[in-house]
């Protein structure tokens, strides 16, 4: 989400006759996109804003900008008095701020006799500089903001307000004017994606948007994330079987395998439920790729809960768990009501148990792939080796003399470990037309 509302604020930027800038002390403005998920995030956000301190202390009328969840839905207060070198605060996904700020006539005028290039810079995890943002072969759009569950460790109702739906129409204008800027893939988000239009009267569903959006003329591949158990209706499983362009991978957090601990977090659904929705899924897609998100270490989460969890995870063989520890984020039900009480050592321990599990059960997923031929649609090229993609979002790595970005191609795959897959490209004729060099080491992707 936070890379879709980069990708936003570079577009209002670029409206506004800013280029990208390669280096922070050449920018103009400086914006600094943030996550406070969890507190490390929040901790490396704060001390990459104290960073700037001395940039602004040197070049006043530079223009620095906080966006995102730590500012959140509410106000800035706080933080303007911890921050005062910060000239404005923007909450997530809204370039608004940031836009009228730099409209302001008194900065206008000043602007207005350089004749200098102006220059902006993303800062954040994950954040693209803003030419690359140009040349994507994959691109996310958001089409419902906030979220209204209540779950309790999560703070991001608080920062990303309540859920509201895009209309339809702004939504597909968006992909198509990505499509026509080159991008290839569409990753649809929502913190519930798949209660898109349930915030409007009579509105449409996930299933109605993604035939809308299967339309588009030029756009091969379409994702959505992240889904909730209690909204992935069959309608939409039977939508994504039948439309070719939305790809057979889905994204369901389970979160906990411990009924005792889903109720405690406020999931609103039972392992058994969790349960069953896998095998629906896996019953309705054929050769579908399924993660999911865990949090270890959450408050009262006995040696026998994570025991449940471990054996959830071992059963269900998914070919993703996103593995996260539990860290107290004030205002959260959590932190007014429970007490974190699961030593950090032990939440590591624990972390490290299920990655280990995982890493067993991708390896063994990924094994069926070998010899295989599947369909890569490539991204760009990483240390001599071109990435892509899979259908199912497994990561595939060929070697290539030619320019592979944007292309979906048949690839053989030669090898395949856990975390990604080496393969060789398919020629039209049907024989590899890519040579490969020995395999040297496994990629460093997780
Ligand atoms: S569904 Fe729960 S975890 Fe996801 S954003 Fe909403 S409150 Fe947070």
């Amino acid at each position: 989400m936070n890379v879709a509302d980069s990708q936003r604020v570079a577009s209002a930027l670029e409206k506004q006759g800013y280029q990208a800038s390669q280096r922070i002390e050449d920018a103009q403005v400086i914006v600094l996109n943030t996550c406070v998920v969890r507190q490390s995030a929040e901790d490396k956000a704060v001390g990459r804003l104290s960073s700037l301190k001395p940039l602004k202390e040197k070049n006043p009328d530079i223009t620095i900008n906080l966006m995102g969840c730590m500012v959140g839905v509410k106000g800035q207060e706080k933080l303007a008095k911890q921050f005062p070198y910060v000239d404005v605060f923007s909450p997530p996904s809204d370039p608004g701020p940031l836009i009228a700020h730099l409209n302001d006539e008194e900065i206008q005028n000043m602007e207005a006799s350089e004749t200098a290039t102006r220059f902006a810079y993303m800062d954040g995890d994950l954040i693209l500089p803003l030419h690359e943002q140009r040349q994507l072969v994959s691109a996310h759009v958001p089409i419902v903001y906030g979220c209204s569950h209540a779950c309790a460790f999560c703070i991001i109702p608080f920062r990303r307000g309540i859920e509201r739906s895009r209309p339809v129409g702004d939504i597909v204008s968006e992909v198509r004017s990505l499509v026509s800027q080159g991008v290839k893939e569409v990753t649809l988000l929502g913190q519930i994606v798949d209660r898109y239009g349930k915030d409007i009267e009579d509105g449409p569903d996930l299933s109605a948007l993604l035939e809308q959006v299967h339309h588009v003329d030029g756009l091969q591949r379409i994702r959505f994330l992240t889904s909730h158990p209690n909204w992935m209706t069959t309608e939409l499983l039977e939508s994504v079987a039948k439309l070719p362009k939305v790809m057979p991978h889905i994204e369901v957090p389970v979160q906990a395998g411990n009924d005792q601990v889903l109720d405690n977090m406020k999931r609103g659904y039972s392992v058994q439920d969790y349960r069953e929705l896998i095998q629906k899924i896996r019953r309705i897609i054929p050769n579908v790729s399924i993660a999911t998100d865990i949090i270890v270490g959450f408050p009262g989460e006995s040696d026998a809960d994570f025991q449940d969890t471990y054996d959830l995870l071992a059963e269900l063989k998914l070919d993703i768990a996103h593995l996260a520890r539990y860290s107290t984020r004030p205002g959260t039900v959590a932190s007014r009501r429970m007490e974190d009480n699961i030593a950090e050592e032990e939440k590591m321990r624990r972390f490290r148990v299920l990655e280990e599990l995982q890493s067993g059960i991708l390896a063994e997923i990924n094994k069926k792939y070998f010899g295989e031929q599947v369909e890569v649609l490539f991204e760009e090229e990483v240390k001599g080796r071109w990435k892509g993609r899979t259908p199912t979002n497994k990561l595939v790595f060929v070697h290539s003399e030619n320019n592979l970005k944007g292309q979906l191609l048949p690839v053989q795959i030669t090898w395949a470990g856990p975390w990604s897959m080496q393969g060789q490209v398919i020629s039209p004729t049907g024989g590899i037309s890519i040579s490969l060099e020995p395999i040297k080491s496994e990629p460093t992707v997780h």
